[in-house]
């Protein structure tokens, strides 16, 4: 859902960012007072299946996930549960992202977790777009929502991408931590209205489809 560009405009407009570290859309100021803390409740606990090629150790993976889950609980009342490491050694017939995306989702038939996140730094055939610029640090599938592919292994990436599996009314927002620049370290709490849409969409089933506006990475039927 991001790209490098990004991350070379986000160099050009750090300081442009800087002011609004703060800034008073996000959830951060609110964090501790109690009517915020009762709208999180109860708990939801979601399940995550790792794959991973070892491209990136599995305590970095692991530690990246208890830290988003912790993020998301004090924002949202949801956490990460029950997280399953595959290792996945070959990524059969996977020659696009889109057919990573089938990939996982066929991976998760039988354990049916909530969300698949696919761990991976490696270059697939159709990586020939790299020459163009056109990479992604992370991607989530528009589906289901519910299938995750990391490349660059952050908190902030994670939970980027994580979002959008609960916000799915709206696009990137402006210097937030769904700005299409989320690397940014200091963006990362959600803003007001993005909680909003992520606490309406807080006990979705992941297994049914979602609707969202401007998708451009679905799942074929299988
Ligand atoms: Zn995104």
């Amino acid at each position: 859902m991001c790209n490098w560009l990004s991350v070379v405009l986000m160099g050009v407009l750090l300081f442009g960012c800087l002011p609004f570290t703060n800034m008073p859309g996000t959830v951060k100021s609110s964090l501790t007072l109690p009517k915020f803390q009762e709208e999180n409740q109860p708990i939801r606990q979601v399940s995550v299946m790792a794959l991973t090629d070892g491209s990136f150790k599995d305590e970095t993976i692991h530690a990246i996930l208890m830290e988003a889950s912790d993020r998301f609980k004090e924002m949202t009342g949801t956490e990460i549960g029950r997280v399953y490491i595959k290792f996945v050694p070959k990524w059969n017939g996977v020659v696009t992202d889109r057919d990573l995306l089938i990939f996982m989702k066929k991976t998760n038939k039988e354990k049916n977790l909530d969300l698949v996140m696919a761990f991976t730094n490696r270059l697939f055939p159709s990586d020939i777009l790299l020459l163009m610029g056109v990479y992604w640090m992370g991607k989530i599938d528009d589906t289901y929502r519910r299938y995750i592919v990391i490349r660059t292994p952050t908190v902030h990436t994670v939970m980027h991408e994580m979002a959008h599996a609960f916000i799915l009314d709206k696009g990137h927002g402006t210097c937030l931590m769904m700005s299409g620049m989320f690397i940014a370290p200091w963006c990362k709490y959600l803003g007001k209205e993005d909680r909003e849409e992520f606490l309406k969409n807080k006990w979705r089933n992941f297994n049914e489809k979602v609707h969202v506006e401007e998708g451009t990475d679905y799942i074929p039927e299988t």
